[in-house]
């Protein structure tokens, strides 16, 4: 029999998990919805059971949506002076910093992400809202526009219902990426959890009231992509949408907008190159690179998973990298020496060694064979080692996102040569290169095909920097940034001619 284990569960958290089932929360009340069907939260560390969760039919979807327009249409949010506003979203900032180490634990269960991260995860969402919140307060509602003849002006209005569609790998951070603009710009929102991880999102829904968040501003609707998701992305009613996750979904979300004419921005999935030139500080660069692929067990999107290294330090690079990984601790997610915690599902981690299987297939040599790991106490987790693969990047490997702790390794002999190497793809998320050559690092993040570019580091996101998708990767862009908050307005031209 498998053997299990359950970290101790903090008393409200404990208290929010025994529930038998979890409604969606529409207009401040929690609702089972229309039907009988459930999905099922597993802790992806041991394979239990952590909760079930109403799966929210199309009936359901058109209510959220209805009350946000409601909502949106009275005078408890979008008309509300902008400083009182921002003050009920600096006390929601408040009130989840206050409970940060119950979310943190519900978020480390839910998503398998080390409880370290998952306070990271945390606190980024308070920085969300509070950044926008005060950048909000700062942006004149009015542009005169001085042109000839005319008395002239814009301003801008929020939208009205917004929806927000979110992945399984930062549920927690990428909610206060939404919330935090198209709260701040005075929309109300209804947002689709991903089916795997959906209880952090509901918890703090029941936060924001506690907070003073009118009901009706924030509506979550729980469910599987397909019916509920789908659902979401084809009302009429939404005035935008944002869509964060696979191109594939991607693509169907954005169809189903463009027939509604519904603006759509879409944060997609990437295969990030690491650029790494002769004169790096060998130890330090292997050491981050190796933080970077292993941080949440490689499901990052904007992840370095294609690491191009100059000929001359290639074999010792591999040596430093392949040697680090080998003794990265793997653990369940909630214990505190746990270095990498498991994928988030049996189906992701059947993903990760299907790409394996399939790499070596076509001809990729492993440097660092990876597969299914076994950790002790978790026998029903979902865990796997950390991989290195090298040889063709035309290889399957080297060219689709696999989202797991797997880089695939090539070699250069010159800058043009690397710049076009990491180019040559059809995702265009984030690169970064490596160099003590200020100017040429420089030159080559300039060059690079893609929304982001990173010098001697990787994964730099902060908020103030657009962050953002081009090609397979995305379209929208300016996440993170004053960008988004404009785009969570739109702008009306009022204009008298004067003769
Ligand atoms: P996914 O596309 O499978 O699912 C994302 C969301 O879409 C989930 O909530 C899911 O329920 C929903 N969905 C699924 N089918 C749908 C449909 N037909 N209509 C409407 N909604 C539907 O992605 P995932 O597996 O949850 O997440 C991993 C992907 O997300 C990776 O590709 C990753 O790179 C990407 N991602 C991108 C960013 C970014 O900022 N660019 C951030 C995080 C994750």
């Amino acid at each position: 029999m498998a053997t299990v284990s359950r970290p101790a569960l903090r008393p409200r958290v404990e208290a929010f998990l025994n529930k038998e089932r979890h409604g969606g929360w529409i207009n401040g009340r929690e609702v089972m919805g229309g039907g009988n069907a459930t999905v099922t939260s597993i802790d992806p560390g041991t394979g239990l059971e952590l909760a079930r969760v109403a799966d929210l039919t199309a009936e359901d979807v058109a209510a959220a949506v209805d009350a946000a327009a409601a909502t949106f249409r009275s005078n408890a949010w979008s008309t509300l002076p902008i400083n009182e506003r921002c003050a009920k979203l600096h006390r929601l900032a408040d009130v989840v910093e206050a409970n940060q180490s119950d979310l943190a634990q519900i978020e480390s269960m839910d998503a398998g992400k080390i409880l370290s991260q998952a306070e990271g995860d945390v606190a980024n969402f308070v920085d969300s809202i509070r950044y926008y919140a005060d950048l909000a307060q700062h942006v004149q509602p009015r542009t005169v526009l001085a042109v000839k003849g005319h008395d002239a002006w814009t301003v801008r209005h929020p939208w009205g219902p917004c929806g927000f569609i979110i992945p399984w790998n930062f549920p927690f951070l990428l909610l206060g990426w939404g919330l935090g603009p198209a709260l701040a710009a005075g929309n109300t929102v209804v947002v689709k959890p991903a089916e795997d991880t959906p209880l952090s999102t509901l918890y703090v829904a029941r936060l924001a009231q506690e907070a003073g968040i009118p009901d009706g501003v924030i509506n979550v609707v729980p469910g599987r992509g397909e019916t509920t998701g789908a659902a979401l992305s084809n009302n009429p009613k939404l005035k935008r949408m944002s869509f964060t996750g696979s191109p594939e979904v991607g693509r169907l979300v954005a169809e189903s907008c463009g027939r509604n004419l519904v603006p759509v921005k879409c944060e997609l999935g990437g295969k990030g190159a690491a650029v790494i030139f002769d004169d790096v500080d060998l130890d330090v660069t292997a050491q981050k690179l190796v933080e970077a692929i292993t941080f949440h067990t490689g499901q990052v999107c904007c992840d370095a998973t294609r690491w191009l290294v100059h000929e001359k330090i290639y074999d010792r690079f591999v040596d430093e990298c392949v040697d680090r990984l080998r003794s990265v601790r793997i653990g369940h997610q909630c214990e505190a020496d746990s270095e990498m915690g498991p994928v988030v599902s049996a189906k992701q981690r059947e993903r990760v060694l299907g790409y394996l299987e399939k790499g070596v297939a076509g001809g990729a040599k492993l440097l660092l064979e990876g597969g299914a790991a076994q950790v002790e106490g978790c026998d029903g987790g979902f865990f796997v080692k950390p991989a290195l693969l090298a040889g063709s990047l035309d290889n399957v490997a080297a060219r689709e996102e696999i989202f797991g702790p797997v880089a695939y390794l090539g070699r250069f002999s010159s800058e043009s040569e690397a710049v076009a190497m990491a180019n040559d793809t059809d995702y265009g998320l984030a690169n970064s290169v490596w160099t003590s050559d200020l100017a040429r690092a420089q030159r080559v993040a300039e060059a690079f095909d893609c929304g982001n570019g990173w010098i001697n580091a990787h994964n730099v996101i902060a908020h103030g920097i657009p962050y953002a998708g081009i090609k397979k990767s995305g379209m929208g862009g300016g996440v993170l940034s004053p960008e988004t908050l404009f785009d969570y307005w739109r702008s009306i031209s009022v204009a008298r001619p004067l003769n």
